[in-house]
């Protein structure tokens, strides 16, 4: 901490100890002076800590501040910070890189970092790490009257030798050193700020400094210290700018560095082994650098394109090896084992310890390889301007001004990038000939050549061509044959460029319909086929993409109009699906073409030219997969889900359509969300709800239909259900909600229903197509008023029927249906299917699998009962019995069951079954029977039976006597 005898701290910013008076008039009026900079932040994943593969990416920008404001956000405070969390400084005023970065909400311009593009250098920063001490150093400092920070730095604690202290002064310039563009005044300039650099150094005692510190892209961090309690140093003198006219030169060549000097004697080859490293574009990198790209500064490509640096930074220092991949340890973001090195007299150098890279002779330019394959592989980016990696390596900026005492010029073309083509020119006036062939200066060939080609592309008139050749015999120094020649090469030269510009063309508009046809929001709404396809090809493209899917059907080329969902759950009963043969497809739409260039063209053919051909339809709804190569009619929820309230909901469901019924609720949800998650299983049972109009059987329904919009339909007539195409209908609905209307008319349509609620297909016939059997997910919702409904049998499969009665304590409620309805419009809806979606069966003691059960209910037995005919119930009552009384020849006998069982003679005791019954004309006993006793033999025969001594009899066998009927699983017969 600081010694207050020698020093006079008058107050603090931040963690510094302020010496000296900041407040005086020149002081204030310096703190008011803008400083530039280049702020240096890496984004780094929280901690400090590069996530693995995931790159950090350091942006430079070009910083401009009022001096005191920098200094109180930048340099007065000293925090705990383990990691480097990549903020730094450079104190140059930077060339502006093309972009911007965004940081606490202001664009700030990209700066380059590199020593060549620094435009002025506006503070001295020296480094210090042994042999002295920061106290010293700031007692020697504070005479001068100039504004300086100096700080302890991170390692002082750890790495400090007793009785040294290691520190960083930053010394703010009076005015920036300002540094010529380039050449030789650039280099004097240098010369002069490496002498007053030195110069200053020993001004104030200090011998012992980092010689890096007077480099012009050397990065400073600002202070942080590792822990609480490690001792820190942090001091700001208060002053006014450093004058460096005032002070004297010193030597820099006394502290290892050397004056800045031109580049001398040729660059020594890295010794050439290996293979080639081309670049993606055919950058040959060898070739490249062995004529002048190790000269390259390719520390600041590094940092221009965010490669990663792993220790140290500038010229020399630790990176992520490109070859890392190749590692025993890939992605080891600790692995500092390849490093970069730029030197004065040998270049650059990349160079990796591991032995995939080292004793695999992996070489400088192959680095340089791999770093273009990462940004080929989109690992990292290239900043604006740049269209490939062997821009970069070409662009002067990376290179000292002058090379053997040339300026550095370089073009990718010399290192094996292809020369893109030259333009064309279309050349038809003598004028036009004379003015392209001032424009050569030195014409090769392949321009000589392009001009011809121009000259063929305006009509080859005789005039121009003859003035050409004049031109090039003259000027151009070409002879006669040379002339010929070049006519030839013209032609050719003009038929690659046509073939080229054709194919570019027709890539382009390829490109445009290919993107186009998933483009639902410019097609047109209509799903009509006669509708309007839009006005552009674009636009019809992705209206045709909306209705149709290309299908290979059963080996038959067709195209298939989507189905209009919109249009099926609504009265018509035209089928939804339609498919047409090629033809047809294109003659239905030469009505409606578009305009491309100066030609209509029919897009239904662009179309079938590039949508991708679908293997077949299906429908697919979850947990059911669709093969990617299929066309899936399941479209999904159109409604969405959204979590929130839905106590509305909830309340009508629970108490009104399950009378406050908890165990009732609990299957009904089961059901229901069932259907919402795993619309793709048929769970094999049906709801049925019966009770008066007005009560809201109705509105449940329509409940049931927003949980499964759009593949849900309302069977109104008896064609949705029996009609050919009804099947078509009903194969793509996940539900179909049935009202009395419909299967109350006709025993024909309810047996139809009752089958439909467990069979796993359905009949489908499509216009056009044979019929086809298809799965079937339908499960259906029964809105009934009758007292029967469905007839339900007593063979057991009444566990497929989910009977309730609803409650009537809302009925004809206009205020509460009101606010239901609303509630069902509005955001409870979401809610509640947010909480189907959800739902776990788990949680209410349920599997899934229990959806195929229906649990028995008071309705559902009071309906078995009521199912039963009469003949039927006095069945039943008989075999309970064991006995029965009968009329025998106008005699009542009575018959009981003996060991063998209960012999009864056929016509007096069918005669007692059908009386006052409707079953008039036909009453088998063998087949009620075998409803009752599914696979129980019943006896017959003729002769005696009780007083009658020659009759047909039938015989019930013990089994059945006196027993319940039993709750079998039989597929049940249809009909009642
Ligand atoms: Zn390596």
């Amino acid at each position: 901490m600081p010694d207050g005898s020698t020093m006079n701290p008058i107050t603090k910013i931040g963690d510094a100890t302020i010496i000296g008076d900041l407040t005086t008039p020149e002081v204030s009026t310096f703190l008011d002076s803008e400083i530039d900079l280049i702020w240096a932040t890496t984004m780094r994943a929280p901690g400090g800590k590069e996530k693995k593969g995931k790159k950090s990416k350091t942006s430079w920008i070009k910083y401009k501040a009022r001096l005191g404001n920098f200094i109180e956000h930048g340099l007065s405070e000293h925090p705990v910070k383990k990691e480097i969390d990549g903020l730094s400084f450079v104190y140059n005023r930077a060339k502006e890189f093309p972009g911007t970065c965004e940081i606490g909400g202001i664009r700030y311009p990209l700066a380059y970092r590199t020593a060549n593009t620094a435009e002025a250098i506006t503070a001295l920063v020296i480094d210090a790490d042994e042999g002295d001490t920061l106290d010293r150093v700031i007692a020697a400092l504070k005479p001068l009257g100039v504004l300086c920070v100096g700080f302890t730095s991170y390692s002082h604690t750890t790495k400090a030798g007793p009785g040294e202290d290691r520190f960083r002064i930053v010394v703010f310039l009076k005015e920036a050193f300002e540094l010529p563009e380039s050449g030789e005044e650039r280099r004097q300039a240098l010369n002069v700020w490496k002498r007053k650099y030195v110069g200053f150094c020993e001004s104030i005692g200090v011998t012992t400094f980092d010689r890096t510190g007077m480099d012009l892209s050397r990065l400073q961090r600002p202070p942080r210290r590792p822990s609480e309690d490690a001792e820190f140093k942090h001091y700001i003198i208060a002053g006014t700018g450093l004058d460096l006219d005032t002070v004297e030169d010193g030597d820099p060549t006394k502290y290892g560095k050397k004056e800045v000097a031109r580049r001398s004697g040729g660059l020594a080859p890295v010794e050439d082994e290996g293979g080639d490293a081309i670049l993606s574009d055919g950058f040959d990198v060898r070739a490249w650098f062995n004529d002048v790209g190790s000269a390259c500064m390719f520390g600041d490509v590094l940092d221009m394109i965010g490669w990663e640096t792993r220790t140290g930074d500038g010229a020399e220092r630790e990176i992520m090896c490109p070859n890392d991949a190749a590692h025993s340890n890939p992605g080891d973001p600790d692995d500092t084992a390849c490093w970069i090195k730029e030197d004065t007299d040998e270049g650059f150098r990349i160079h990796c310890l591991h032995d995939h890279c080292s004793a695999a002779g992996v070489h400088t330019w192959d680095m340089v390889r791999l770093i273009d394959k990462a940004i080929a592989d989109v690992q990292i980016g290239l900043p604006d301007g740049y269209e490939s990696f062997s821009d970069v390596l070409c662009d002067g900026t990376f290179f000292p001004d002058e090379i053997e005492g040339e300026p550095v010029e370089l073009s990718k073309y010399d290192y094996g990038v292809p020369e893109p083509a030259p333009e064309i020119e279309t050349i038809s006036t003598k004028g036009k000939v004379k003015r392209l062939f001032k424009r050569l200066s030195d014409p090769s060939d392949k321009e000589l050549a392009a001009l011809y080609a121009g000259v063929i592309r305006g009509g080859n008139k005789p005039d121009i061509v003859a003035q050409l050749d004049a031109l090039v015999r003259e000027h151009g120094q070409r002879n006669g044959n040379d002339v010929q020649r070049l006519r030839k090469q013209g032609r050719e030269l003009l038929d690659e460029w046509k073939a080229a510009h054709a194919a570019e063309k027709q890539s382009a508009r390829s490109e445009l319909i290919r993107e186009s046809l998933d483009r639902e929001d410019i097609a047109h709404s209509s799903l009509d086929p006669t509708g309007p396809l839009g006005d552009t090809m674009e636009e019809a493209i992705a209206t045709l993409g909306k209705r149709y899917a290309v299908l290979d059907m059963a080996g038959k080329f067709r195209i298939a109009r989507k189905p209009d969902l919109d249009a099926f759950t609504s009265e018509t009963q035209d089928p939804t699906m339609i498919f047409y043969t090629k033809q047809d497809f294109i003659d239905l739409h030469s009505d409606r073409q578009v305009r491309e260039g100066k030609e209509e063209t029919n897009p239904a053919k662009a179309f079938l030219d590039h949508q991708t051909r679908k293997s077949g339809l299906v429908f697919a709804p979850p947990p059911v997969v669709a093969s990617p190569t299929a066309f899936n009619i399941y479209q999904g929820r159109w409604f969405e889900a959204e979590e929130g309230e839905w106590a509305t909901i909830r309340d009508f469901i629970f108490q009104i359509v399950c009378r406050g019924d908890q165990k009732k609720y609990n299957f009904l949800e089961l059901w229901m969300a069932h259907m919402v998650q795993r619309p793709g299983e048929l769970p094999g049972t049906a709801v049925i709800v019966r009770g008066e109009g007005g009560t809201g059987k109705g509105t449940f329904g329509d409940i049931l239909k927003k949980l499964t919009f759009p593949h849900c339909k309302q069977l109104e007539k008896e064609s949705h259900v029996m009609s050919n195409f009804a099947g078509e209908h009903l194969s793509k609905c996940i539900l179909a909600v049935v009202t009395e209307a419909v299967f109350g008319a006709s025993p024909k349509v309810a047996s139809e229903l009752k089958a439909m609620v467990s069979s796993t297909t359905m009949q489908v016939e499509a216009k056009g197509m044979n019929v086809v059997t298809a799965p079937s997910y339908l499960r259906l919702y029964f809105d009934s008023n009758d007292e029967v409904p469905i007839l339900i049998e007593d063979n057991g499969s009444d566990r497929r029927w989910f009977v309730m009665e609803i409650s009537e304590d809302v009925k004809q409620d206009k205020d509460y249906f009101l606010k239901l309805r609303s509630a069902m419009n509005g955001d409870e809806m979401a809610g509640f299917l947010h909480h189907l979606e959800r739902y776990d069966p788990a949680d209410a003691g349920f599997t899934w699998s229990d959806v195929m059960k229906a649990p028995e209910t008071e309705e559902r037995r009071v309906m078995r009962e009521k199912s039963r005919s009469e003949p039927m119930q006095r069945l039943i009552d008989v075999l309970g019995d064991g006995a029965v009384d009968l009329r025998v020849t106008g005699e009542i006998e009575t018959f009981t069951a003996d060991a063998k069982g209960l012999r009864l003679p056929v016509a007096p005791f069918r005669e007692f079954l059908r009386e006052g019954s409707r079953f008039r004309n036909r009453l088998d006993i063998v087949e009620m029977f075998e409803r009752l006793h599914p696979g129980v033999a019943l006896g017959d025969g003729q002769g005696a039976c009780g007083l009658l001594k020659n009759t047909r009899w039938i015989l019930f066998p013990p089994e059945v006597l006196g027993t319940p009927v039993p709750e079998t699983d039989v597929s049940e017969a249809a009909g009642s």
